[in-house]
């Protein structure tokens, strides 16, 4: 039996682990159970992978990804690992073939499809196989409360009661308390050891920016940051995914829409071609979501608020897979906290739920608004306190001013109050900054004491105020009638004077500094690289693999800098283990020393 760390440099190519891998490795090599919480792109594939290729027997994964298995297998075939699928894509025959090969201990990994481990001809198939492990990929889906749950997961604790002593191992990306024990108590994992890594993602930078012109500001991003990168940008609305993909497309973009109303075959196609293709752009509603496994998404924008920091966090988790930098970009602005606030206040449900739902609201809202590090309170949301700003958000790259609000925020308050808390922010702004509007001569609210005191704020000044109060809890939004705001309990001291309140200063993206590229590390040889990418593109397409499949961008960056011209040297490189260095190892040098006889002429 070769050790863990040798199956990880000659077969992967990585040269070493990252804690708690190989503890969880041993773990399951010894015949213990495990369940293993790591943030996406953490590295869950290889805590099961290698011990399928330690122990014998072949490894079984269950995963509702039906969508992913062909990729993941593609991939682990590249790697010279015998790996296949079972599911309902299959045709019966396909399916018999991989029956017979995992029945004649030909695979080293399976991936099932759960409903098919379900089946009784299913369980007698690995009865007479030699099982080296199960492991159950995207175990949150055991939760009934959670958004993935999937019934067929439920019946999986059968794996303990007809293979006690195959071990188990459960893997999943979501955090929190309550999700972990159901998943231990439903799949009988009391004793199996838990490893928890931290939630952190350093190399996504979080960007909340004030939405002044959004589809502008999103283009802008693009073309400065992300020109020809895959990403993801989520809306709220279906139209509006179909109304933004369009105008990229007309923008020069690749980007395609994505939402449940499409018809299957057209999101079959958009997805593949997202998961294929370099460079698309999918436009989406949350639909697009669990499954997208793709490594190398470069951006996630938002478009529209997510309702809660938790889809927040799973919605930016899908860039940077691959760990090279990636952003999450969103803007937002008034109209989204009033939405928002409404659907809340319109909600059904018990006191309790409401509860909660105001809870969840103040916690994103409390994101956007605030001036401190981002990633330190969203990880402190999920129970991961950090001492240190993070460095790589804008509120520590561009630290946010503040300006003292307590005299703005008591105009504002004041004028919701003598207008009888019946009118929505334009009229409000109106009223303080002196307008002379046809409302305020029907309503005679010229003569309010708080008519045209605000005048030293500009319009944009006040919704900015107007906004922070609201996401604040200072104000609230009457749903009855529209986007009227109302006082809240919580603004008496404010408004008599027994406490003050410090603002953000909103900053117009045009004056900002312009944000450093993502992309490319320095220095890198531009030519080259799309030399290199033009290699891996051809050598996917004659594969019909995704181009990742064969080396991720992170090797062909690296190939970029230490410029390789031997074998062996290019066995070096991270991601290069021996299958790939010899399929591919000459091809890739001969681009490169091509390359550098080129650059020698011409300089
Ligand atoms: P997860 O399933 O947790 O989202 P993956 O298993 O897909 O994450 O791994 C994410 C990325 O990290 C992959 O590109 C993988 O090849 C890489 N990776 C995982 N473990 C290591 C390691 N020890 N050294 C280098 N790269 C690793
Ligand atoms: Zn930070």
């Amino acid at each position: 039996m070769n050790s863990p760390q040798e199956i990880l440099q000659t077969v992967f190519g990585y040269p070493s682990f990252r804690p708690p891998q190989d503890a969880i490795i041993d773990t399951l090599i010894e015949g213990g159970d495990a369940l293993v919480l790591m943030p996406t792109g953490g590295g869950k594939s290889l805590c099961y992978q290698i011990p399928s290729l330690a122990r014998s027997g072949c490894g079984v994964v269950i995963s509702p990804l039906i969508a992913l298995m062909q990729d993941q297998v593609s991939a682990l075939r590249q790697l010279g690992v015998r790996a296949s699928f079972l599911n309902s894509t299959l045709t019966a025959s396909a399916a018999k073939g991989v029956e017979d090969a995992l029945r004649s201990g030909e695979l080293d990994l399976l991936y099932i499809a759960p409903e098919r481990l379900n089946q009784e001809r299913t369980l007698a198939l690995l009865k007479v196989s030699g099982i080296a492990l199960f492991a159950i990929d995207e175990a949150h889906c055991v939760s009934q409360w959670g958004h993935d749950f999937r019934a067929d997961y439920l019946r999986l604790s059968i794996l303990h009661e007809h293979f006690p002593d195959v071990p188990r191992i459960a893997l999943t990306a979501t955090a929190d308390e309550r999700t972990r024990q159901e998943i231990i108590t439903r799949l009988n994992l009391e004793e199996a050891k838990q490893f928890i890594a931290g939630f952190d993602r350093p190399n996504i930078r979080y960007r909340i920016a004030l939405k002044h012109n959004a589809r502008q500001q999103l283009l802008r991003f693009l073309k400065e940051e992300h020109a020809s990168d895959a990403g993801i940008i989520y809306c709220l609305s279906r139209r509006k995914t179909e109304e933004t993909a369009y105008w990229l497309q007309q923008q020069g973009f690749n980007a395609l829409p994505y939402h449940a109303g499409l018809d299957t075959g057209t999101r079959a196609d958009h997805q593949a071609r997202f998961l294929r293709e370099e460079g698309v752009i999918v436009v989406a509603t949350i639909a697009f979501g669990m499954g997208i496994d793709k490594p190398d998404v470069r951006f996630v924008a938002h478009l529209d608020l997510p309702k809660t920091v938790e889809s927040y966090y799973q919605e930016t988790g899908r860039a940077g897979r691959d760990g090279e930098p990636a952003n999450a970009w969103m803007v937002y602005g008034l109209q989204d906290v009033i939405k928002l606030r409404q659907m809340m206040e319109g909600s059904e449900g018990s006191e309790e739920h409401k509860r909660a739902e105001q809870h969840r609201l103040n916690a994103i809202l409390g994101l956007c608004e605030i001036t401190s590090c981002r990633r330190q309170a969203l990880l402190a949301y999920f129970g991961d306190a950090q001492e240190q700003a993070c460095g790589n958000c804008d509120n520590c790259l561009e630290p946010v001013a503040t300006w003292d609000g307590t005299e703005a925020a008591r105009m504002a308050l004041s004028v919701v109050y003598r207008t009888g808390q019946r009118f929505g922010v334009n009229h409000l702004v109106d009223v303080l900054r002196g307008a002379q509007t046809d409302k305020i001569a029907q309503f005679n609210h010229q003569d309010l004491v708080t008519y045209g005191v605000g005048k030293s704020l500009d319009n944009n000044q006040w919704r900015s105020v107007f906004r922070q109060l609201v996401a604040r809890g200072f104000l609230s939004v009457d749903l009855e009638r529209f986007g009227a705001l109302c006082l809240e309990e919580k603004c008496r001291p404010l408004l008599r004077g027994e406490q003050s309140i410090e603002m953000r200063r909103d900053i117009k993206q045009s004056k900002a500094k312009k944000q450093t590229k993502t992309q490319l590390p320095v220095d890198i040889d531009v030519a080259l690289w799309e030399a290199l990418r033009e290699c891996r593109r051809e050598l996917a397409d004659e594969q019909g693999v995704p181009p990742y499949v064969i080396f991720h961008d992170r090797t062909l960056q690296e190939l970029c800098v230490t410029l390789p011209q031997s074998l062996s040297q290019f066995a070096d490189i991270g991601g290069v283990g021996e299958r790939k260095l010899e399929k591919y190892g000459a091809i890739f040098l001969a681009v490169i020393s091509e390359h550098s006889s080129a650059s020698a002429i011409m300089h």
